[in-house]
């Protein structure tokens, strides 16, 4: 059971979200150490405000644009993302459209059995990752793990929360990896091609909304915006940004 917290609480969203994951946790859906990733991010996220940064929106903006010119877009799910982001991230796939793949680094057939179940439960119709027949070369993790259809074949991949040697492993297939991680230092952050500094849980609706703004815009538009990015600069405006807040806050 979920406990109950006093809507009054100054960290109430902070707190629910920490239940959730707890209870999912309970669940089979989060591994023990999916509970170690989200307080590091909860400590980024305090550097942030808790909120959406400029230039996390540039990028939620890049992001969308860039699944929209996507022949093949897969949004790659883990435990921590089922958890915290199944309603948005089933919303968003049908909104791109996009695929949906499990992928797991402490992977047993029981706990993917159990997310697809739950993606299911929520709205999901196909869901990939249960019967995996490709490797991505190069892992030895079983992150290597996925389906022809889906991650393989990928153009674009979304990958909320990764590690850094499958996003890189990801890059040297020739794809392009967008990454939702809340430490704009760790190696995932440094090796995509996109990297949106935000919580999971801004990110995914906020890419959401940019697909519905730009869902008209000629591609050859999108192409133009999209030849505007630059991953190491917009990292290190989010660098600039906390630490200007940081000092503002003394
Ligand atoms: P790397 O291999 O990229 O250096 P890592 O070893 O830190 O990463 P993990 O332990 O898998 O990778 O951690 C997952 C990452 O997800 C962390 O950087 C953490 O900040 C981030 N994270 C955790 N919760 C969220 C969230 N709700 N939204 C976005 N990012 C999150």
């Amino acid at each position: 059971m979920m406990k109950k917290i006093p809507t009054s609480h100054p960290r109430y969203l902070s707190l629910v979200t920490r239940e959730q994951i707890s209870e999912a946790m309970r669940h089979g859906i989060v591994h023990e150490t999916g509970l170690i990733a989200h307080g590091r991010g909860e400590a980024f996220d305090y550097l942030l405000g808790e909120t959406t940064i400029p230039p996390a929106d540039v990028a939620e903006k890049i992001a969308a644009s860039t699944l929209l010119c996507a022949k093949n877009p897969v949004i790659s799910v883990n435990g921590n993302v089922a958890a915290l982001a199944a309603d948005v991230c089933i919303s968003l796939a049908k909104s791109i459209p996009a695929k949906l793949e499990i992928n797991l680094f402490h992977r047993t057939s029981v706990r993917i059995k159990k997310i697809a179940a739950f993606l299911r439960k929520k709205g999901a119709k196909t869901v990939y990752g249960l019967n995996p027949n490709a490797k991505i070369p190069g892992l030895d993790s079983d992150r290597a793990l996925c389906e022809k259809e889906g991650i393989f074949t990928a153009d674009i991949v979304l990958v909320p929360l990764e590690d850094g040697d499958r996003c890189q492993a990801l890059q040297r297939m020739g794809k392009t990896v967008i990454a939702i991680d809340l430490n704009p230092l760790s190696r995932t952050a440094q090796a995509a091609s996109i990297t949106i500094v935000d919580n999971v849980t801004r990110a995914v609706p906020r890419i959401e909304h940019w697909i519905h703004e730009l869902k008209d815009t000629k591609r050859s538009d999108l192409d133009k915006l999209i030849k505007t990015w630059d991953n190491t600069k917009n990292l290190a405006e989010v660098l600039s940004f906390i630490s200007k807040r940081l000092n503002s806050l003394f």
